[in-house]
């Protein structure tokens, strides 16, 4: 039998640790991980030798070509997968646009399919909820495992855009989640402290944003939900933690916290501290929750090593700098948002130092078992699809905006990090090698999810 493509000479890393290998594929799926010294008949064959071979990776947090007001995120799914595959990333897991009445679920799955036709990487979508909903919570949650979506995602801020939902609605969806089978993502910050906090500002700008949502309204909210998980047993993801000192407040619960809340966080989160602000330039340094201060950063990242956090999303929503500049004297105008799609794996490989096993749970297999997508993806194993992303540990690099981005800046131009990546094959195919993208666009398809039930893998 002759092999479609032959992966060879590299160190392939699974869960159970690094070992030298050969990788064959046939078709979209890998079929045989042979010894070294065993090679097999195949059309096109790599050498990966002195690489190392893992899992391709899964963002499980993107905007693209997100309308915000007046503005849509610079990055549309065309150049956000080839963001994407830039840095190894052969799965996005975007949002569709906020529902409050089940009629809307459709129409809400098909402009988002219609968007993301471009694709160059597969793709699925997070149902996103509204204030006030017309549906009950067991409504939604039905109707979204039906329609091959069963992760819901709700606000529990933004009441001003009526987006925040009810304390009554998050604790039925988290009581029915290991029940039915889905998972509840949560944007964790106090509504009623930022609101508080908002009459001290007449009229905020760039620079208020640390104070205006400071990080004690994260933490407290983080931690009302996480209690509610852990009593309902739910299955509770938090996305984008942006303090150290909300993962240092949750693991003072003890550990059983764990079973019932992921958490999540993102390279700016990592990397950047607050002190831009405090320029002229800070008004592009405005995400949402904000940046914190470098002591957060520093805990955040001990927490990573500590591996109290479960999975890395990036949050990608980049606006272009005049969005941001023409509305720095007005916070509220801003959009919110910045691209870091492309530098997950140098973040974390930089941070771990070069743990990959870690590297490839935290960007590949723990959010491929959150969200329902292992063992077809998350895994190197005969049987799973040929998604790989093929690196080089310890080349050394500076971050530069990337040529894939439509975003006219990035944030973390300049910083230093550890490691790259080399080559990546999507679903079979050559999809970015020698920093060139070499799959067409809209190679990408929608991936229908089943029912999720963390107990049924070992999520870490
Ligand atoms: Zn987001």
């Amino acid at each position: 039998m002759t092999y479609d493509l032959a992966l060879e000479n590299g160190t392939v890393c699974t869960e159970n640790g690094l070992f030298p290998a050969n990788v064959y594929v046939e078709g979209e799926e890998i079929r045989v991980i042979s010894s070294i010294k065993e090679k097999l008949p195949a059309k096109e064959s790599i050498d990966c030798s002195g690489l190392f071979l893992l899992p391709g990776f899964i963002d499980p947090h993107v905007h693209l070509g997100l309308a915000l007001g007046r503005y849509t995120s610079a990055d549309n799914f065309e150049s956000g997968s080839s963001l994407a595959l830039s840095g190894g990333v052969t799965t996005l897991i975007d949002f569709l646009d906020p529902i409050s009445d089940l009629a809307q679920l459709e129409a809400a799955k098909r402009d988002r399919m219609t968007a993301a036709k471009d694709s160059r990487v597969d793709y699925s979508f997070h149902v996103t909820l509204a204030g006030n909903p017309s549906f009950s919570a067991e409504e939604i949650a039905r109707s979204s495992i039906a329609a091959k979506m069963p992760s819901i995602k709700v606000f529990t801020t933004y009441s001003s855009s009526g987006r925040r939902s009810n304390d009554g609605m998050i604790y039925s969806l988290l009581s029915l989640s290991r029940k039915l089978g889905f998972v509840l993502m949560a944007h964790s910050e106090n509504d009623e402290i930022i609101r508080e906090r908002e009459k001290e500002f007449s009229r905020p700008t760039y620079r208020d944003i640390s104070s205006l949502r400071p990080t004690i309204s994260e933490l407290s909210e983080v931690a009302m939900l996480s209690l509610i998980s852990l009593e309902e047993e739910g299955q509770l993801y938090i996305v984008h933690v942006s303090s150290g000192k909300t993962v240092e407040a949750l693991s003072s619960l003890g550990l059983d916290w764990r079973r019932f809340t992921k958490l999540e966080t993102c390279p700016q989160y990592l990397l950047l501290n607050n002190d831009p602000l405090k320029t002229d330039q800070g008004y592009l340094n405005t995400y949402c929750p904000p940046p914190r201060t470098d002591q957060e950063r520093a805990l955040l990242q001990s927490a990573l090593r500590k591996g109290e956090i479960s999975s890395i999303g990036t949050d990608h929503c980049p606006f272009l700098n005049r969005e941001k500049w023409e509305n720095r004297d007005d916070y509220p105008t801003i959009p919110n948002g910045t691209g870091s799609l492309g530098i997950s794996f140098a973040t974390i490989n930089t941070i771990l130092d070069g743990d990959l096993k870690r590297v490839s749970s935290l960007l590949s297999t723990n959010p491929a078992r959150i969200f329902g997508l292992f063992p077809k993806r998350g895994v190197l194993a005969p049987g799973s699809i040929a998604n790989i992303a093929i690196v080089d540990r310890d080349v050394q690099s500076t971050v530069s905006r990337s040529r894939y981005t439509r975003s006219d800046h990035s944030l973390f131009e300049g910083i230093k990090l550890r490691g790259s990546v080399e080559t990546v094959i999507h679903r079979g195919k050559l999809a970015f090698k020698n920093g060139d993208i070499l799959l067409p666009k809209a190679s990408g398809r929608f991936i229908e999810r089943e029912n999720i039930y963390w107990e049924k893998g070992t999520c870490k």
